[in-house]
């Protein structure tokens, strides 16, 4: 079949991979120069989601206040917020957490099958690090995490419950003083460099025949029994800057599969199709390693207010520091002293956690938005109409479960039952809403 995959983050590409692995004809449509522009620059790197990394859950968002969940809220939320904010604290109760993130979990062990095939076939270098511990700061968190630890040995996630003096000799970079109340790591899940990653599948997929459109945004899809098509919007003539051709383009295919980040949701309003999810704004801080000594060995994590510290190369990336606030604004840049408080959170959890790791002062920030929905997963599948299909909202673990999600897509295009069970099937449905 021809499928016209639309996004070039690592959503789309690992969808594309899995499309033409089906024999499929795909193209790619990209509204950036190049891949890995979106969600998929910003990553935090950490691969797979365990339940401790999961945006839901009694540990995730207890109160409103910042120094204690991570999350900024800004103030004058509107209703469809407040909702979102509401469906997410359901989550918290340890039952609905424990049932939701087992239907989950078989998409995270396709992501890693599917992972680990990608690493078999071409052995490629992406910056690939193992181990993370997350650290717990009071007894009452790690009580929290309880529910999540028991995932973890239910679903036999090789991990080591320890005490403080056990994380400092998992990761000296880790301070005694001041005390803390523990941690949990996780010793064979890894951390990796997401962008490139990307892009080395790009150069497999080019090579293996893929189309790619970049610099080319898609205006709308249109849909009809037989056939679908995305119209391109217009492209500005050589030497103008601004004026646009009036030319329309329209690219027909057998299927569409939209899996473009945050352009997601209006691209399936444009047909009709109305998602309740929700932007959040994000932010990484990468700044050089200070003192080699200090630098951690292992992914750090916050585990409370989810801010993950990975070593990459001669620098550290602290993301985490996420914005709540209404749909409306998440588009537009922050007003500079939010985002000053934003990046001052991950400051913070350096200083917290890797003391004198790194040069805070001479960090490079950046913030990027990613979708989420209020029952914590991924809109990943079909819709009502036959050729049209949506791999979106990841929320906090795109990266990890970018090549699972593809693999469903590849499997509901290719006409084939996707391997995972059907209650998994339907909880990341676009129907559940
Ligand atoms: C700070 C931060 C830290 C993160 N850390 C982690 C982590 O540690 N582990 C993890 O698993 N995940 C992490 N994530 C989440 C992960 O990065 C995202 O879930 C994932 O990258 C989303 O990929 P995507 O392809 O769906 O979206 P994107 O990367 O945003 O890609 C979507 C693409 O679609 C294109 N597009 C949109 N609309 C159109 C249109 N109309 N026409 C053409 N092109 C269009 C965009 O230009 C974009 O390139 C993090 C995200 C952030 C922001």
């Amino acid at each position: 079949m021809d499928v016209i995959v639309i996004g070039g983050g690592i959503g789309g590409i690992a969808t594309a991979y899995q499309l033409r692995a089906a024999g499929h004809r795909v193209c790619v449509i990209e509204r950036h120069a190049t891949v890995a522009q979106g969600a998929t620059y910003g990553h935090g790197g950490a691969v797979l989601p365990s339940p401790l990394d999961v945006w839901f859950g009694p540990t995730f968002m207890g109160t409103r206040r910042a120094n204690k969940t991570g999350i900024l809220f800004k103030p004058g939320f509107d209703a469809a917020t407040r909702e979102f904010a509401k469906k997410l604290a359901l989550l918290r109760d340890p039952e609905a957490f424990t049932a939701q993130y087992a239907r989950l979990h078989p998409l995270v062990e396709l992501s890693r099958q599917a992972i680990a095939d990608i690493d078999g076939l071409f052995e490629f270098d992406y910056e690939q690090r193992t181990g993370l511990l997350h650290v717990f700061r009071h007894e009452r968190e790690l009580a929290q995490a309880a529910p999540a630890i028991e995932l973890l040995r239910r679903f036999q996630v090789p991990h080591r419950v320890l005490t403080p003096k056990e994380c400092v000799a998992a990761e000296p970079s880790v301070p005694d003083d001041p005390p803390f109340a523990g941690g949990v790591l996780l010793e064979t899940e890894r951390t990796a460099n997401c962008p490139l990653f990307t892009k080395l599948l790009k150069h497999i997929l080019e090579e293996g025949g893929v189309q790619f459109r970049l610099g080319r945004e898609a205006a709308s899809i249109r849909l009809d029994g037989e056939r679908a098509a995305v119209e391109l919007a217009p492209l500005a003539p050589a030497g103008t800057e601004r004026k646009r051709s009036r030319e329309v383009e329209v690219v027909a295919a057998d299927a569409i599969v939209v899996a473009a980040g945050t352009g997601t949701p209006a691209l399936l309003a444009r047909v009709n199709r109305r998602l309740p999810l929700h932007p959040l704004r994000v932010h990484t801080l990468t700044a050089p390693i200070a003192y080699e000594e200090h630098a951690p060995h292992i992914t750090v994590v916050d585990s409370v207010k989810r801010i993950a510290m990975t070593r990459v190369n001669q620098r550290l990336r602290v993301a985490g520091g996420a914005v709540l606030q209404s749909a409306a604004k998440a588009a537009k840049p922050l007003p500079g002293d939010l985002t000053r408080r934003a990046l001052a959170l991950l400051g913070q959890g350096t200083h917290d956690w890797i003391p004198g790791a790194a040069k805070v002062s001479a960090a490079r920030p950046w913030d990027g938005v990613r979708l989420f929905s209020s029952d914590g997963l991924p809109v990943v599948g079909a819709t009502s109409h036959a050729r049209l299909f949506v791999n979106a909202a990841h929320g906090p673990a795109g990266w990890g479960l970018a090549c699972g999600s593809a693999k469903v897509i590849a499997d509901l295009v290719s006409g084939v039952t996707p391997d995972i069970p059907a209650d998994t099937l339907a909880a990341l449905s676009i129907d559940r809403f």
